[in-house]
């Protein structure tokens, strides 16, 4: 366990800590901690990532602007649970306290379940980054021992609750101030941090993630946005082998469909790794209609096809970034390519 507690409380790793980033939720961990459990849904969202050892992070949280556009019964069900008993408070905030008393009497049922006996601490109220976000820290022991916080934020109206758990003697404290110090819960600047197994990328915050496929040695998120937009970003381990086999121009033409929109494959550098990228339309009827029909509202069918891969000795790894756009959203994938972090 790389992460110590000294005297004074203070942090100290002696290697680079876990980003996660996920639907504009953005923390630190220890390294070597991992995501292990997930949600695709924006509106109801729930993480988990867990230590090599015993601990684990969890992290829910509800956005009712996103409930809203997907089911209006959902919706107004959700917003009655939330403010039920007259809980609002002045300006309209939710009340986070009745959250977090059913949350802790759920911990408690587990508690007396496993025949421990169950304590918890709620912090007064209080007032974070200038205003922004209204909190409560929490801890509490009994089968186990968790310390966490739950907020709601102004800006983005999320409320996210958040916790580190652990056994009696793991330094759960500690990862709680590392996970807390620098946690936000939306993008800035109109774009959002993904990070998960050492992926870092910003995909601009209009974009939802639609489909993954997390394995150990291929990684892959596929975004879009109103009027059929997409952005696919790939990554590939092993590198040095496929690589033995194939040129990245050759990898690039087997995994990307860059024939298929006829674009030539042009020599490019990205992060001062060679790179390959290409660009061409979208050719076949079925699919040209498709993004006709999807492009209707914003006047922007996404018919213009752009892909770039690059290979990163030090990580060992190849990557694509490939962008189905309309015909007015330029530059999309160089901003994208300079956001992906490959070492
Ligand atoms: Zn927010
Ligand atoms: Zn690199």
């Amino acid at each position: 366990m790389p992460v110590r507690s000294s005297d004074d409380g203070n942090v100290e790793q002696d290697a680079p800590q876990t980003l996660i980033g996920w639907q504009g939720v953005r923390f630190l961990l220890p390294p070597e901690w991992n995501l292990t459990g997930f949600s695709l849904d924006r509106s109801n969202g729930y993480l988990k990532v867990d230590s090599p050892g015993s601990m684990f992070a969890q992290v829910k949280w509800t956005d009712p602007k996103y409930t809203q556009s997907r089911s209006v019964a959902e919706w107004a069900w959700r917003s009655w649970k939330t403010y039920r008993g007259g809980g609002v408070a002045a300006g309209g905030d939710p009340d986070l306290k009745q959250t977090l008393d059913a949350f802790l009497k759920d911990t408690a049922k587990a508690a007396k379940k496993s025949r421990s006996e169950f304590e918890c601490k709620v912090k007064p109220e209080s007032e974070e980054l200038g205003g922004q976000r209204m909190a409560h820290n929490f801890s509490w022991t009994g089968n186990g021992q968790g310390q966490g916080k739950i907020w709601y934020c102004r800006e983005c109206k999320r409320v996210v609750i958040a916790q580190v758990v652990g056994t009696a003697r793991d330094p759960v404290p500690a990862v709680a101030s590392v996970m807390f110090s620098e946690m936000r819960d939306h993008g800035e600047d109109g774009w959002e941090t993904w990070a998960l197994f050492d992926l870092v990328i910003g995909v601009p915050s209009n974009f939802s993630l639609k489909a993954q496929k997390l394995m150990s040695g291929y990684l892959r998120l596929e975004f879009q946005r109103i009027g059929g937009e997409k952005l696919v970003v790939e990554r590939w381990g092993l590198a040095d082998v496929a690589l033995r086999r194939f040129s990245l121009g050759e990898w690039f033409e087997k995994t990307c469909p860059v024939r298929q929109h006829a674009g030539r494959v042009a020599e490019s550098e990205v992060n001062g790794h060679k790179a390959v990228m290409t660009s061409g339309s979208v050719k076949s009827p079925s699919a040209w209609a498709r993004a006709l029909a999807e492009g209707a509202a914003t006047k922007n069918p996404a018919l213009h096809y752009e892909a770039a891969a690059w290979s990163c000795p030090e990580a060992n790894r190849i990557y694509a970034v490939q962008v189905w756009r309309g015909k007015q959203t330029v530059g999309l994938i160089d901003e994208v390519v300079a956001r992906c972090e490959c070492h």
